[in-house]
């Protein structure tokens, strides 16, 4: 919990100290606004905020999940939006074009019928489709379909929007941020943490932990042993594809893991490569589109025809834990030194209620408006991993 008598206030001390001005870093200092604890320092070593993964990422929203606790964060996420729909104005962040999944196997359908009673059960608002009711949806796919589940609540985050629109409402309630400042070294004594920074010395009584990619690497300088490993993920762009409806959900062949969603007049095109090393690199990987050629013409022929624009396509790093769910909480090893990280291609979706979650902590000692017990770091040497089935 913070210490508000910690570290007096000054240009380079504060209660938290939150590594990473990305989207989640952004939600947990917006959060800890709104509950009144604005003693912060929000740091990246990037000139810019936003400018990591959050920049690089599809911005899908879905509650389509199959375990209970991505269920629930999607679903806080979800209220929250809903929430400040009206402070966030025009244009709105979080548009609702869904999510629908479908199959050409029986089996997997009969899976995914399953999966959507779960969903129900926990309160998502989710339809099981026939393969007409699939084709109404979405005119475009081909090939065998055996039925499919849609989302209506699903959809879509501007990712960038939502990291603006958090990080300004934190900096007017009086959080700081200090770019350009790599944080490497975390040393801990008396009570308070001394952060070296390329930019100069830090200190705080509390270090949130939401460095993304790099979690691993900070929790490291605090001597903590967090397992987020990056992961390249590509984004591919189509040529203009005037045969799709102008909107379309997020629509997946659960088959073979492609996905699609418009990008205005063209297609975004998503895979994910099951061979794809552990690693910080981000370089475009000039095979990556010839390894999903075969699915996309056969599945999705129109957006197949449209081409490929590689020069405006691109790649990215995923955050993944062991079970493919974000570390939300302290480590015990080291007082005062919170995760928030981790989120294996879930962190636009899961920010808004990480980030509450996280100030909720702080502030008030534990995460009072969601269970995220599950999402604790000791989940791993309790072996207690979580098994979520719906991860693409
Ligand atoms: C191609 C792609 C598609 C994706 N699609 C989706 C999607 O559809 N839906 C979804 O929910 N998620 C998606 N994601 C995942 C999502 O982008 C991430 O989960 C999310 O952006 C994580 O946010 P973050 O703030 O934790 O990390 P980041 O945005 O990476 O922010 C971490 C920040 O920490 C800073 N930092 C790191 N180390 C240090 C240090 N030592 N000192 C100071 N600063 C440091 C970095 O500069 C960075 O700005 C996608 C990701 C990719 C790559």
């Amino acid at each position: 919990m913070v210490d508000h008598a910690g570290v007096a206030e000054s240009a380079g001390t504060a209660d938290v100290a939150i590594i990473g001005a990305g989207v989640v870093g952004c939600s947990v200092a917006f959060h800890l606004a709104r509950l009144g604890c604005t003693n912060v320092l929000l740091i990246d070593k990037e000139p810019l905020p936003g400018s990591g993964s959050t920049s690089k990422a599809n911005g899908g929203i879905r509650a389509q999940f199959t375990t209970d606790v991505n269920i629930a964060m999607s679903l806080a996420s979800m209220d929250i939006l809903d929430t400040l729909r009206d402070e966030i104005g025009d244009p709105p962040l979080y548009r609702k074009a869904g999510y629908l999944f479908l199959t050409g196997d029986p089996a997997r359908f009969s899976a995914m019928t399953a999966a959507a009673a779960f969903q129900r059960a926990r309160g998502v608002s989710v339809e099981v489709l026939d393969a007409a009711g699939v084709r109404a949806k979405a005119p475009y796919a081909a090939g065998p379909i055996a039925g499919g589940t849609f989302g209506p609540r699903d959809g879509f985050i501007d990712p960038g929007g939502l990291t603006n629109f958090l990080l300004r409402e934190a900096a007017r309630s009086g959080v700081r941020t200090r770019y350009g400042a790599e944080v490497t070294a975390i040393d801990r004594g008396g009570g308070t943490f001394r952060l070296t920074t390329t930019a100069g010395e830090l200190r705080a009584s509390v270090v949130v932990d939401a460095a993304g990619p790099f979690a691993g690497r900070v929790a490291a300088l605090a001597g903590a042993d967090v397992p987020v490993v990056p992961v390249r993920r590509h984004l591919l762009i189509s040529g203009p594809c005037p045969a799709l409806p102008p909107v379309i959900p997020m629509t997946i062949d659960a088959d073979t893991g492609v996905l699609i969603r418009r990008e205005g007049s063209r297609v975004l095109i998503a895979w994910s490569n099951p061979d794809e090393p552990p690693g910080f690199n981000t370089a475009f990987d000039p095979d990556f589109p010839l390894r999903i050629a075969a699915p996309v013409d056969a599945r999705f022929p129109a957006v197949g025809e449209a081409g490929l624009d590689i020069k405006r396509s691109w790649a990215g790093l995923y955050e993944v834990t062991p079970d493919h769910h974000a570390v939300l909480g302290p480590v015990a090893a080291v007082p005062g030194f919170l995760v928030v990280a981790g989120f294996s291609g879930h962190g636009i979706m899961h920010a808004p209620a990480a980030g509450r979650a996280a100030a909720e902590m702080l502030v008030r000692g534990r995460s009072e408006s969601l269970d995220v017990s599950a999402l604790s770091l000791e989940r791993f040497a309790r072996g207690e991993a979580i098994h979520e089935t719906m991860v693409l």
